[in-house]
C-alpha cells in the first residue's frame, strides 16, 4: 500500500499525469460507438460504449489502488453483488450468506437463485460460522447493514479457503479506507459506491476488485455480455466525488462518535450499535481490523411512532434510506422488511457541524 495519506491517494487515485494546458478536472468522455480505424477494431482502441470507456477505467484505476485489486464498477451495488454471484455459483452449488445483512442480497437469492439449484445458507456476521464444507462461496458483509456487527475477515477467509470456498466481503459500509478486505483475504471485495464511496446522494454505482485474473475476467464478461455498466457522466461524478472521501469520513465519524455517545446516555433510547463505543459488542473486532469507524450508528427507541415523532421535531435529520450522504439522515428499517424492531434506526452521520447536531437531538429528544 502506498505510504501517502489518505487525502493525498483520493484526490490523486486514478488521475491520470496531466500535461501543460489540460484541465485540472478533466470532464467525462460520453460515447456509444467511437470512431474505428480504417482496417477495423484493434484491441487497445476504444471501439463501442459497453466495453470502453475512458471515464469509467479512470474510476475503476482509483478504486482499484483503494481497495488494492483490479477493478470493475457497474452501474449499482445491487448489480457488482449479482455479478458476484452469477459468475461463481453455479446449479449444486451453495452460497453462505449474512442472515443480518443488505436484505436485497437475500431476495436476490432467494428470486433467483434457490429456482437455478443454488443452495443458500445463513450465517450471522458476528459468528458463529457453520462448516464450510460444501459452501463454493460465503459473502460476508462487515460492518454489517443494518446489524452493524463485524467479523474478522482474516479468520473467516483462513477457515473458507481451508474448505476450499471464495471470499467475498461487502466492502459498502466500511469503504477501502476503513478497511482492505483484499488485505485480510478476501478473494473479492464488492460494494456499493451509492452510500459513502460517492457520498453525495446523487448516483447508483458499484464495484468488485479483485487479485485473481480468472476471477476478473468472468466478471468482466458478465458485465460486457450482461451490459450492466455505469454511465459516464456516474463515473465521473463518483471519480470526482473520491476526492474528499477521507475529509468526508472523518468528519462523519466525529459525528457518529459524539451522537452514539449521547445515545448510549439517553433515556428515551433502549438501545445504540457503533462498534467504536468501547461498550459495543464489535469493539474490539473492529478497531482491531479497521482503520475508521463508518458514522453509521443503529439506535432504538421505543416504537415506530415514537421514531415519527423524533423525525417530526428534529430540523436537521431526514427521513432517508440509504446513508454515507452529506446529510445526516434516519431510516426506521423495519418498513423496509430488515429483521429489525419496529422503533430501530439506522442513522447516518451527515458532515454538518458536531454541535449543530447534538443540539438537534437533545431537542428532538426531548419532544
Ligand atoms: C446499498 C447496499 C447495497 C446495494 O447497493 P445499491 O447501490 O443500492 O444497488 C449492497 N450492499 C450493501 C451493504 C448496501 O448497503
Amino acid at each position: 500500500m502506498s505510504t501517502l495519506g489518505d487525502s493525498t491517494r483520493c484526490v490523486h487515485a486514478g488521475v491520470p499525469a496531466l500535461s501543460p494546458g489540460d484541465p485540472l478536472q478533466p470532464g467525462p468522455v460520453f460515447a456509444a460507438p467511437y470512431a474505428l480505424p480504417p482496417d477495423g477494431y484493434e484491441p487497445g482502441v476504444d471501439g463501442y460504449g459497453r466495453g470502453d470507456n475512458p471515464t469509467r477505467r479512470v474510476l475503476e484505476a482509483a478504486i482499484a489502488d483503494l481497495e488494492g485489486g483490479d477493478t470493475l464498477a457497474f452501474p449499482s451495488g445491487q448489480a457488482a453483488v449479482s455479478a458476484v454471484l452469477m459468475t461463481v455459483l453455479r446449479p449444486g452449488d451453495t452460497v453462505m450468506l449474512p442472515a443480518d445483512g443488505y436484505y436485497n442480497v437475500r431476495t436476490f437469492a432467494s428470486s433467483f437463485l434457490t429456482s437455478s439449484g443454488i443452495s443458500v445458507v445463513e450465517a450471522p456476521t458476528a459468528g458463529p460460522y457453520p462448516s464450510f464444507d460444501g459452501v463454493r462461496l460465503v459473502l460476508l458483509e462487515s460492518p454489517a447493514n443494518p446489524s452493524l456487527d463485524v467479523v474478522d475477515i482474516a479468520e473467516v477467509s483462513a477457515a473458507a479457503h481451508a474448505a476450499g470456498t471464495l471470499v467475498a466481503v461487502d466492502n459498502t459500509a466500511a469503504t477501502p479506507l476503513g478497511q482492505r478486505p483484499l488485505d485480510l483475504g478476501a478473494d473479492i471485495s464488492v460494494a456499493s459506491g451509492t452510500k459513502a464511496l460517492s457520498g453525495h446522494s446523487d448516483l447508483l454505482l458499484g464495484y468488485v476488485s479483485t487479485r485473481s485474473a480468472a476471477l476478473y475476467e468472468a466478471m468482466a464478461s458478465w458485465r460486457t455480455l450482461g451490459g450492466a455498466i455505469p454511465s459516464p457522466f456516474d463515473a465521473w461524478l463518483a471519480r470526482r466525488s473520491l476526492s474528499t472521501l477521507d475529509l468526508r469520513l472523518r468528519q462523519q465519524t466525529a459525528n457518529a462518535r459524539a451522537l452514539a455517545t449521547f445515545l448510549r446516555e439517553h433515556p428515551a433510547v433502549t438501545g445504540v450499535r457503533w462498534p467504536g463505543l468501547p461498550t459495543d459488542p464489535s469493539y474490539a473486532v473492529a478497531t482491531r481490523q479497521m482503520r475508521r469507524i463508518p458514522g453509521i450508528i443503529g439506535f432504538t427507541l421505543p416504537s415506530a411512532a415514537a421514531v415519527a415523532d423524533f423525525l417530526r421535531a428534529s430540523t436537521l435529520v431526514t427521513a432517508a434510506t440509504s446513508f454515507g450522504g452529506l446529510h445526516t439522515t434516519a431510516d426506521r428499517r423495519e418498513q423496509w422488511g430488515d429483521r429489525t424492531a419496529p422503533g430501530f434506526v439506522r442513522l447516518s452521520c451527515g458532515i454538518e457541524d458536531t454541535d449543530d447536531l447534538l443540539a438537534d437531538f437533545t431537542s428532538a429528544l426531548s419532544a
